[in-house]
This record gives structure tokens, C-alpha cells and sequence, in this order.
């Protein structure tokens, strides 16, 4: 099947065309031949979802109506909390920790009886943009298994890929959902800061991380997040109002939108063949019916930099309460306490998880913490502005997700130039505004991805400007090799 979506598979159940046990069963078995070149998962969840397939065909026998994503099995990023599961965030220090609570998007997703195969691989703590920063070995891009899936939701992007899953949860705190999926040839969706509950979500920088979406369209990204969205009491950053029924607002169309290109996203580093994608997506839109607007937010080229100081900072807190004595890992053997936390500490994290926790616990230290940190808030509110003022005379605004297609694993030696690689993305996180990247085209058999940004709160907007593109352009759509699922 060339895919397979929740839509499409969920028209299948109804009709009685396929049980949802089958389905089920059918993935597992093919994420079985997949995992050993893939290494999408961290740990299986087969036995239960087997038994939530089963409820979900004992209502349909019934004649109960099922919502659109019961009986479609996900996956979950293993940095989200599953009652009695593990969640190690691919972390040595979380190896045997099990959450003793749901995350408030899983108690969402269990009242809708949902079906998680499993949780996936990640850059620990969500640190990364490769997976290869996880402590229990990198995930490889079902595109092309020498490169990387992106990251930190790397696991959950090959999953969707590879057809190990139809849709699954990622987090992303500075593109960590959007940039896997235009490395894998999806749609990921990162919803504005509070829509979301994070309650759960083991936290990386909690003023930027939020959950979002992997799927293979617009429609199925409408979908999940229709189950994952809304208030809750649980996170006090979640957002009071109501949402909206995402699903509804995707064929409105494009005509007499004004669609804001900010020139900064096009610069130095981009490739031509990601401005190209771009610029013939563009081309569409005009036809549509869209007015293409130049504009430009100049703090974006202090984006990175910004971001490499609060995100470290928030996590050099953040990561503190890991001690050796409250949470998973302990080292033996320690002379004395201080030596206990110090040895759990250096064994129980990976470099890069180091690396941050020393360059936050720098920046907010005295002496440093109005140089670095309290400068990079007021960049922050800048950058905020900017974004503001072009959101006054655009609905949208159009860029790339990331500099090119996916790279060969080791492809940079230097940390700095793989964060540089976060250029199109973190200013989203940094302004809490929602965004989507869907695929744009191809170069040298790799996906290419897009980015679209809204304001807050208007999902409902981007994915109306996804959808477009994405309807008059099925040829970007294409099943990875080997990604198809035998009913
Ligand atoms: N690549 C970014 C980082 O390394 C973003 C990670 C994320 O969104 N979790 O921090």
C-alpha cells in the first residue's frame, strides 16, 4: 500500500475492510523485519496494543462509533511518560526508569483508546538534531539508512517512514519534530507553545519545549492533534481557550492570503536546491492566489545564538534534580556523597547533555548571567517583535525547514556547525508561534522540507496552507523504500 494513512485507515475500519487487531499485527510484524536496519525503537509495546485493538473491535462489533484515530497505531518518543512503561529520554541515567504517571497527552490519548506499538529513539534528553546522541545507538533514515533521520524525534520520524507506525508524538524545543520530518519526507507539527499539555514531558528548556506531531499528511497531523490538544490545569503554561476541531479549516484554500517570505531564512548556509523547492512552492501559491510579501525579521541571525543560551540554561536547571539519589542511575562504589553525585553524574550523562549542562550553568552563573543569559531575553523579545510586526501584514510566513536533505551519520566534527544547522528553526520556538514543515520536493533521492508559520494559535491556518500544496502535489508524498505494509 503506498500509504497508509489514519484516514485511510480509518475508513477501512468502519467498513469492516480490515480489524484492527489485523492492522496491528501487521505492523508489528513489519516493524520486526525493519528494526535491525532502522533502530526506529527503544521498546515495544505489543501486548498492549494488541489489547487495545481488541477493545476497538469488540466496539465496532458492537455498532459503538470509533473517533478517528482509534484502533491506528502510533508510536511515542520515549521522553514522554507512560504509566508502568519505561522512559529513559536515551538516556543511561533514565535506562530503568519507570513513569509512575501519564503524561497529560497520553491520559488524552487512553480515553481514546489509543494503540502505542512503543517509544521511540531520540537524542537524550532531546539534546540533538542527528539521534545519533542517544546513549542506545543512532537511528538511520529510511531514505537512505547511511544518514541520519534528523533529531531530537528522530526514532518517531523513521518510524512514520519506515511504516513501523501511522503516526507518532515527537518534542520540539528547537525543531526537533520539524526537521526529522523533512529529513524523512513528513508532515511534523510543532503547536504554539501551551497548546499542548507538557505535564510529562521530561523537561529539556521548558519555556520552549512542546509536543507536537509526525504523520504522513496534513490531514493526519489535523488529527492527532485534535486528540492532543487543549487545556490543562496540570501545565500552568497551557493555554485557557478552547480548541478547534483541526480537521475542519484544510481545504479552505490559499486565495487572498498574504504570504510573508523573510528574506534572513534564505542565507548564507541554505542550499540552492532547498531555495529552488521553495521558490517554485511559491510559484504555486501565486497561482492560487496568494500575494507573496517580502519581508524580513532581523534577529533571526541571533536566533542560534540565542537559543545555545537559553536552552542550555533552562536545562542546566532542568537536569539538576538528576543526582544519583532521586532518579535512575547511581554509580558504585563512591568514597562520599559529594563523590556520589559527581561520578552519577559524569557516567550517567552523555557529552552532549554535558556539554549543555556546563554552557547553562556558565551563562546563568554570577559575573556571566547579564552578559550571556539576560542579553539573550532581550534578543528574545526582539525577535518576538519582529515576528509580531510581520504577522500584522501576513497570514502566514514561508521558509525552509532546514538547510538540505538528511546527511551521511559523522557529518559534523565540530559541535558549533551542527547547531548552526538549527537556523530555520529555533526562532519559532523562541517566539512560541506554531509551525509545520511538509515535503517540498526531492534532491539526490532525499526528501526536502518546508516551513510554514503562523501566529499563536493558528494551526488551523498553517495546516489550511499545507494542505494546499500538499493536495496539488502528491509526486512529494512518496513511500521511503521498503516503507510499504502488506494488509
Ligand atoms: N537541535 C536542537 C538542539 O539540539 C533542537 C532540539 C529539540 O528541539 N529538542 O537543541
Amino acid at each position: 500500500m503506498e500509504s497508509m494513512t489514519i484516514h485511510e485507515l480509518h475508513e477501512k475500519l468502519i467498513k469492516k475492510e480490515i480489524s484492527a487487531v489485523h492492522l496491528t499485527q501487521k505492523l508489528i510484524e513489519h516493524r520486526n523485519s525493519r528494526e535491525e536496519n532502522i533502530h526506529a525503537f527503544l521498546s515495544f509495546s505489543d501486548e498492549e496494543a494488541l489489547a487495545a485493538a481488541s477493545r476497538t473491535d469488540a466496539r465496532l462489533a458492537d455498532g459503538e462509533k470509533i473517533s478517528p484515530l482509534e484502533g491506528i497505531p502510533g508510536a511515542i518518543k520515549d521522553n514522554i511518560c507512560i504509566e508502568g512503561q519505561k522512559c529513559t529520554a536515551a538516556s543511561k541515567m533514565l535506562e530503568n526508569w519507570t513513569a509512575p504517571y501519564n503524561a497529560s497527552v497520553i491520559d488524552k490519548l487512553k480515553a481514546l483508546n489509543f494503540i502505542s506499538l512503543g517509544k521511540t529513539n531520540l537524542d537524550e534528553f532531546a539534546m540533538g538534531s542527528t539521534t545519533e546522541n542517544s546513549a542506545f545507538g543512532p537511528t538511520h533514515n529510511p531514505w537512505d539508512t547511511r544518514c541520519v533521520p534528523g533529531g531530537s524525534s528522530g526514532g518517531s520520524a523513521a518510524a512514520v517512514c519506515a511504516g513501523e507506525a501511522v503516526w507518532a508524538l515527537g518534542s520540539d524545543t528547537g525543531g526537533s519534530i520539524r526537521q526529522p520530518a523533512a529529513f524523512c519526507g513528513l508532515t511534523g507539527l510543532k503547536p504554539t507553545y501551551g497548546r499542548v499539555s507538557r505535564y510529562g514531558l521530561l523537561a529539556f528548556s521548558s519555556s520552549l519545549d512542546q509536543i507536537g506531531t509526525l504523520t504522513k499528511d496534513v490531514t493526519d497531523a489535523a488529527c492527532v492533534l485534535n486528540a492532543i490538544a487543549g487545556y490543562d490545569a496540570k501545565d500552568s503554561t497551557s493555554i485557557p481557550d478552547e480548541p478547534e476541531d483541526y480537521t475542519k479549516a484544510l481545504a479552505g484554500g490559499v486565495k487572498g492570503m498574504k504570504i510573508g517570505v523573510p528574506r534572513e531564512f534564505f542565507g548564507r548556509g541554505i542550499r540552492e536546491e532547498t531555495k529552488k523547492a521553495i521558490e517554485r512552492a511559491l510559484h504555486f501559491y501565486e497561482q492560487e492566489g496568494a500575494e507573496i510579501v517580502d519581508v524580513s525579521v532581523p534577529h533571526v541571525n541571533s536566533g542560534v545564538a540565542v537559543y545555545y543560551i537559553i536552552a542550555p540554561a533552562e536545562a542546566s536547571s532542568n537536569l539538576a534534580r538528576y543526582d544519583g539519589v532521586s532518579y535512575g542511575f547511581r554509580a558504585s562504589g563512591s568514597k562520599d556523597i559529594i563523590d556520589m553525585y559527581l561520578q552519577s553524574r559524569s557516567q550517567g550523562f552523555g557529552e552532549e547533555v554535558k556539554r549543555r549542562i556546563m554552557l547553562g550553568t556558565y551563562v546563568l552563573s554570577a559575573g556571566y548571567y547579564e552578559a550571556y543569559y539576560m542579553k539573550a531575553l532581550k534578543v528574545r523579545t526582539l525577535l518576538k517583535n519582529d515576528f509580531d510586526k510581520v504577522f500584522k501584514i501576513c497570514d502566514v510566513m514561508i521558509t525552509p525547514t532546514s538547510s538540505g536533505t538528511a546527511f551521511p551519520f559523522h557529518s559534523f566534527s565540530d559541535p558549533l556547525s551542527l547547531y548552526m544547522e538549527d537556523i530555520c528553526t529555533v526562532p519559532v520556538n523562541l517566539t512560541g508561534v506554531p509551525a509545520v514543515s511538509i515535503p517540498v520536493g526531492f534532491s539526490d533521492g532525499k526528501p526536502l522540507g518546508m516551513q510554514i508559520i503562523g501566529p499563536n494559535l493558528c494551526e488551523s491556518r498553517i495546516l489550511k496552507t499545507a494542505y494546499a500544496f500538499e493536495q496539488a502535489h502528491p509526486e512529494y508524498r512518496k513511500t521511503a523504500p521498503k516503507g510499504e505494509v502488506e494488509l
